[in-house]
């Protein structure tokens, strides 16, 4: 798996204050970005995810967990993680652990979350100071409360929604990992899912106290980490 490392050469992947012009390598679009690898990489959102996206898409429908946190480590593990991809996993294992759980969310409700959280773009956290797992939680109960613009109480729920999230994200710290970001803004999902809609998911099988996914991160915050193996009695995990 490559994360966090150019899809091209596998090179160091460079977060520049300012965007440059740039043109896909794959695509050839012309585009301005801020994120470029050492070798002057760049892929646009639908190249760097195109891949990742269509397993997603092609797995998503068999799975039966009901967990969404157990959903978002086994699309991170079997399809890996790239471009804006984790936002697309938050949205599409939340609201798969509820249509496996109780029916109320349809296959429809599912397709139209990973069609949305694909357009949340990359590398938002840092450059628009709102992380893309975050919104991409917003965006599952905006699904769920079935929110419009127009709409009242289920607009300011999902706005809500996502500004717990993003503090959620904060919290963690930097320089950001994309797996911890899932991990923690599902948490946070199974929580509100709990004390403001009644829904109670089972207890999630996965152990987020022992993180895989730091082998391939190389900008792992390391034992900054919550889910480092070193914090393993901290009470915060206890709840994922
Ligand atoms: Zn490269
Ligand atoms: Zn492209």
């Amino acid at each position: 798996m490559i994360a966090g490392r150019c899809l091209v050469c596998g090179g160091k992947l460079i977060d520049h204050v300012n965007s440059i012009e740039v043109k896909c390598e794959k695509c050839n679009k012309i585009a301005r970005t801020n994120i470029v690898c050492e070798n002057n990489h760049y892929l646009c959102d639908r190249c760097a995810h195109e891949e990742v996206l269509s397993k997603i898409n092609k797995m998503v429908p068999t799975m039966t967990s009901a967990n969404p946190i157990d959903i978002g480590e086994e699309l991170m593990m079997k399809c890996g993680i790239s471009g804006n991809s984790p936002h697309v996993i938050v949205t599409a294992a939340f609201l798969t652990a509820i249509k496996n759980l109780n029916g109320s969310v349809t296959d429809d409700e599912v397709l139209e979350g990973i069609f949305r959280a694909t357009q949340i773009p990359g590398g938002w956290c840092g450059y628009y100071g709102a992380c893309g797992a975050g919104i991409a939680l917003g965006t599952a109960f905006s699904i769920i409360k079935k929110a419009t613009p127009m709409s009242d109480k289920e607009r300011s729920f999902a706005n809500e929604v996502t500004s717990g999230a993003l503090k959620c994200v904060a919290e963690l710290g930097g320089p950001r990992c994309c797996a911890s970001s899932v991990r923690r803004v599902l948490s946070y999902g199974v929580e509100i899912a709990k004390e403001e809609l009644g829904i109670e998911f089972p207890k999630a099988e996965s152990d987020l106290t022992d993180c895989w996914t730091r082998k391939f991160n190389p900008d792992c915050k390391g034992i900054k980490c919550i889910y480092n193996p070193i914090h393993k009695t901290d009470k915060n995990l206890e709840m994922a």
